[in-house]
């Protein structure tokens, strides 16, 4: 049909909110609010300042570099293993930016690109990061328990 066009036309003129780009978008958006949500809810149950120092092995200390901080992609080329001394950092981070991810795209196409996204990735950020540091007090408590 001639009128279906008119779809496309606006696809044409506004690409940046078309569906395929908002899944997009949303997604590695999410993802990189999923890094900063394994990071605050790391260190805001201990006390850590969010800002100082920057990104560390938890184990070897060591300094992660950029390259390191990747979302998602990173934790899959290694394995969720850290590159410096091996040890294996936990499933936490890969499901939290998984989690991060998905939320980020769903708003970026239920909301487009308006003031509501914004409102809604800080509810999702708060949110997540309150559940991680929940779900992982309830772990430690579990640990406790069962030795
Ligand atoms: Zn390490």
């Amino acid at each position: 049909m001639v009128w279906a066009s008119t779809n496309d036309m606006t696809d044409i003129l506004w690409p940046i909110d078309a569906i395929q780009y908002r899944l997009i978008a949303g997604s590695i958006t999410g993802a990189i609010l999923g890094s900063f949500v394994t990071m605050l809810s790391y260190r805001m149950p201990r006390r850590l300042s969010i800002i100082w120092p920057s990104s560390h092995c938890p184990a070897c200390k060591t300094r992660l570099r950029p390259r390191d901080l990747v979302p998602l992609l990173s934790f899959a080329a290694r394995r969720g293993k850290c590159r410096y001394c091996g040890i294996f950092v936990g499933w936490r981070y890969f499901v939290i930016e998984i989690v991060l991810a998905l939320a980020g795209a769903a708003a970026f196409v239920t909301f487009g690109f308006t003031l509501w996204l914004l409102i809604a990735l800080a509810l999702i950020v708060a949110g997540v990061t309150m559940i991680a540091i929940l779900m992982e007090r309830a772990s430690d408590g579990m640990d406790k328990f069962c030795h």
